[in-house]
């Protein structure tokens, strides 16, 4: 599990979903989360540097670096939703100026469906603060969505297991990029809440299309 959360987050900087040291990637086991560490560069990241986690406490179980500042987030939301069992978190370029914008990602191309019927944005707070972590797990569970954005930061992707988390990282980034070339374009053409419903009706017996 380790070695997958390690795989994952050296992706993310890789494809350039995440730059530098922002971000961070979670996965949960049991009462415990595994989570990236705070301040150090995605390549030069080994097992030996993420962190073991007490889910309900903060804890720290295991691990000699600073857990990631946004260390509450990860908890808070694996407490208030059992079915989620990994989170990505970036900074992704075009998403965060839908964020920046305090603008909801519309749904205008059908991918957007494994996540939500659009990317809601959580109300700003200062990074790593309670307060974050609060209105993340609030947008999450009140849009019922695998994706937001947290307003003037980035972007959060749930999912059950960390393929399905960073799949709706690199979704949102997507469809931000096609989001801001309909705004440039002037023709901003959502899709409706059944167009939707059918793709993600698809996207269970046909992963990609
Ligand atoms: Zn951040």
């Amino acid at each position: 599990m380790r070695k997958e959360l390690l795989k994952y987050a050296k992706m993310s900087s890789k494809s350039g979903l995440t730059v530098g040291t922002t971000g961070n990637v979670s996965v949960r086991k049991e009462d415990s989360m595994f989570i990236t560490p705070s301040a150090l560069p995605y390549d030069e990241m080994e097992l030996d540097d993420l962190l073991e986690v007490n889910v309900h406490s903060g804890e720290i179980v295991k691990g000699h670096r600073n857990p990631s500042s946004e260390t509450s987030m990860h908890r808070y939301i694996y407490e208030k939703d059992e079915s989620i069992g990994a989170i990505v978190h970036t900074h992704s370029t075009y998403a965060t100026i839908f964020a920046c914008a305090n603008l909801p990602i519309p749904p205008v191309h059908y991918t957007i469906a494994d996540v939500g019927r659009e990317v809601p944005v959580a109300p700003y707070a200062r990074y790593g603060s309670e307060k974050l972590a609060q209105y993340a797990v609030e947008t999450i569970a009140k849009e019922k969505c695998n994706g937001i954005l947290l307003a003037n930061h980035g972007v959060v992707a749930v999912g059950e297991t960390l393929a399905d988390a960073y799949r709706r990282a690199e979704v949102i980034e997507e469809v931000a990029h096609l989001a801001y070339g309909s705004y440039n374009l002037k023709l901003v053409n959502p899709l409706t809440a059944d167009d939707l419903d059918e793709a993600l009706e698809g996207f269970k017996t046909y992963v990609s299309g």
